[in-house]
């Protein structure tokens, strides 16, 4: 049985809903939420994003036999002597895909491709480049030019035969697709992709399509998390924009509930709010209400809701879309992973020095949209977007990473060293 809200409050010291530092909501969401247990198989085309189910041991070696990685030619190497020159007789061609069958005496050398077996008992290469030709078949090679050893791949150094090649928890990228591959396996076993239910909340909110009317905004925060949610690899589940009534509001929860794993929702739950999210949400389900110590973001609703007999995870965000966007990153992407049976990820946060003086109180955690550049001396260098608005979109468009000034940190004078949290990568 998962525990309660309040059975995980109670497990965290220093708990505090009304100023919740940022590092607890983590340790808070970890305990809320667990992986899905169902697996499926896919083809390893589709596989792509997925989540590893179980570890995946390596059915052969890769590469499977000692190979050149050179064109060249391959010798016994106890043959060099230390500042003389070798003269080999070249007696046969070894190519990839078709090995070379005879024995090597001494003296004696076979031209061989990149990627070919290594000819019996021989366990060195000397790239092509390297020799020079010494008359009939004969080839010479340079004092000093290779060692013994060199230019040979070893048999399962990749890969080797009846070991781990991927743990559980591995969400398969292309390096992964083509390991898999290289092993030979057709499919993986991964786990069922997570299901997430999406709608905004807010009479003042336009769909698309809706003429503009006075007062009103078009709904941006559907569109960012259901970027975010599709980057992640989850199915959406589109609820649109749900208005400020009760009833409405009962019905997008509770078909939520039903069909998804977790439910997103984005406006309604900050303070003096005069709508009817949070007191839904309080009245269909186990629902914790924090202001967070952050910039952007303060206000964030979670627990569960449950309808019948199956309940989904509820992450209710603030209204405002850079909020939106900062708290899906910082909490709620974490919190999917882990739902996805997703290893936790290392974060990839950089150093770079900051451009310009930033304004932070120490007690909360602040998140600036941020341009990483390298500068003219080399080092990486990061500036803010300039207006740091908590709607202003476009300030997330500028910039490459968010950066982040931590709980304790004080204010950052030119210079000093900041971590960022990147975008994107290119895997
Ligand atoms: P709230 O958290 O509901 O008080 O909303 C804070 C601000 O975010 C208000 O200015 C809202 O108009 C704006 N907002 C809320 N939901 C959306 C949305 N889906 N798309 C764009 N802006 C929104
Ligand atoms: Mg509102």
């Amino acid at each position: 049985m998962s525990p309660s809200l309040a059975e995980i409050a109670a497990g965290l010291q220093g708990y505090d809903p009304q100023a919740l530092p940022a590092g607890m909501v983590g340790e808070f969401l970890a305990r809320l939420t667990q992986p899905v247990a169902e697996t499926e198989a896919v083809p390893l085309r589709e596989a792509l994003g997925r989540v590893l189910a179980r570890d995946l041991i390596s059915p052969l070696s890769v590469p499977p036999h000692d190979n050149s990685a050179m064109d060249g030619y391959a010798f016994h190497g106890e043959a060099l002597v230390a500042g003389s020159p070798l003269q080999l007789q070249v007696v046969g061609t070894a190519l990839a895909g078709r090995a070379w069958q005879g024995t090597v005496a001494p003296g004696q050398c076979v031209k061989i491709m990149t990627g070919a077996i290594m000819p019996a008992g021989l366990d060195t290469v000397v790239p092509q480049e390297f020799t020079r030709g010494a008359g009939d078949d004969r080839i010479e090679i340079p004092a000093g030019v290779v060692a013994r050893g060199d230019n040979r791949r070893l048999a399962g150094e990749d890969l080797m035969q009846g070991r781990p090649a991927l743990p559980a928890g591995e969400r398969l990228g292309p390096a992964a697709c083509g390991l898999v591959a290289s092993l030979g396996i057709p499919q993986v076993e991964v786990r069922r992709r997570l299901r997430v239910a999406y709608f905004s909340t807010g009479d003042e909110i336009l769909s698309l399509g809706e003429p503009p009317r006075e007062g009103a905004v078009y709904d941006s925060n559907r569109y960012t998390v259901h970027g975010m949610l599709t980057r992640l690899g989850c199915e959406v589940v589109d609820l649109g924009v749900v208005r400020d009534d009760p009833a409405l509001l009962e019905a997008a929860f509770l078909r939520a509930a039903g069909e998804a794993d977790a439910i997103v929702t984005s406006g309604g739950v900050s303070v003096g709010e005069a709508d009817f999210t949070k007191a839904m949400m309080r009245q269909l389900g186990d629902v914790a209400f924090w202001k967070i110590a952050m910039r952007p973001g303060r206000p964030m609703a979670v627990g569960r809701i449950a309808t019948g007999g199956r309940q989904a995870v509820l992450f209710g965000l603030p209204g405002n879309p850079v909020a939106v966007m900062v708290t899906f990153l910082a909490f709620v992407r974490p919190a999917l992973l882990r739902m996805m049976g997703a290893r936790p990820e290392p974060e990839v946060w950089l150093r770079a020095r900051s451009a310009e003086p930033m304004r932070k109180k120490p007690g909360r955690t602040e998140y600036q949209r941020g341009v990483v550049r390298r500068a003219a001396d080399g080092g990486l260098e990061v500036r803010t977007t300039g207006n740091q608005g908590s709607g202003v979109l476009s300030s997330m468009v500028q910039a490459n990473g968010l950066i982040v000034l931590h709980h304790d940190q004080g204010h950052v004078a030119v210079g000093d060293e900041v971590d960022v949290m990147m975008f994107e990568g290119p895997l």
